[in-house]
């Protein structure tokens, strides 16, 4: 496991899932981590869970927010070493179907969100020249998937927040990564059917759904010393289910 002691780390959508494991996973290392959530009684109880410092209020579709937020937390421990973009929504709908309200919610949330979070990191890490950013993106972001063209728009534009976002902060010495989960066991896939659930793994070489920690263990080495230079990439996370 990589040493993460003295730095401190800040993980939004972090009250289940890949972020509830991520800022485990963080916390585990020996980071001080800040953990988000849209509810604050739900992002303390996720904290004390995690073994995190702090669970905040936090709704990434809000810039003014989010800006606030991250500064605060920056100036509070001194520093921002390390952040994790992880808020996101995912909602199925065929193209005939597709409400102008489920665009706006998803782009609002997974682009928008994202981007909010690299920019406030990204200002707060300008002054020690140093941090390392991890955003959220998936498969279906670089393959597409059938009823998902909005989600997988939206996670495309992920990866290319954390490739744009590399080129113009390498010479502040930050690095931002992406992973791009395959199918993860989170409450965000729960509702698959289990056809859809054997067909995955079927497809998969590593024969079994991923696990929040399988993310999180990914996240913690990209944001980790171990990657010093590793930038812009979108690393698979998937047991090889894209081959
Ligand atoms: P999840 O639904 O279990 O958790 C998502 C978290 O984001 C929750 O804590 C939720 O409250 C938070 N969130 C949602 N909207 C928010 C907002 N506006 N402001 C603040 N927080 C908000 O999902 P998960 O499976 O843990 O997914 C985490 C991330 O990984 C998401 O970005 C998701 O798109 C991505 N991902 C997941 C999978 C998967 O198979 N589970 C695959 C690829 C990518």
């Amino acid at each position: 496991m990589p040493d993460l002691s003295g730095k401190i780390a800040l993980v939004t959508g972090g009250t289940r899932g890949i972020g509830l494991a991520t800022a485990r996973a963080l916390a585990e290392a020996g980071a001080t981590v800040v953990l988000t959530g849209r509810d604050e009684e739900r992002a303390k109880r996720a904290a004390a869970e995690a073994g995190a410092a702090a669970g905040l209020a936090l709704d990434v579709t809000d810039a003014k927010a989010v800006s606030t937020l991250v500064r605060g937390v920056a100036k509070e421990h001194g520093a921002l070493d390390i952040v994790v973009a992880n808020a996101g929504i995912m909602e199925d709908a065929l193209l005939g179907m597709i409400r102008e309200e489920l665009v706006e919610t998803t782009l609002s949330t997974n682009v928008a969100g994202t981007l909010h979070t690299v920019q406030a990191a990204a200002r707060a890490m300008m002054r020690k020249k140093t941090g390392a950013i991890v955003v959220l993106a998936s498969i279906v972001g670089e393959h597409g998937s059938a009823g998902q063209t909005v989600y997988a728009a939206s996670k495309a534009a992920v990866a290319n927040i954390a490739r744009s976002a590399a080129k113009e902060l390498g010479r502040s010495g930050i690095r931002v990564n992406a992973v791009a989960p395959g199918v993860i066991e989170t409450d965000l896939t729960a509702g698959l059917s289990e056809d859809a659930v054997a067909e995955n793994v079927g497809k998969t070489p590593l024969g079994r759904l991923g696990r929040p920690e399988d993310v999180a263990k990914a996240i913690r080495f990209l944001v980790s010393d171990e990657a010093s230079f590793v930038t812009g990439q979108v690393l698979g996370i998937d047991g090889g289910l894209v081959l």
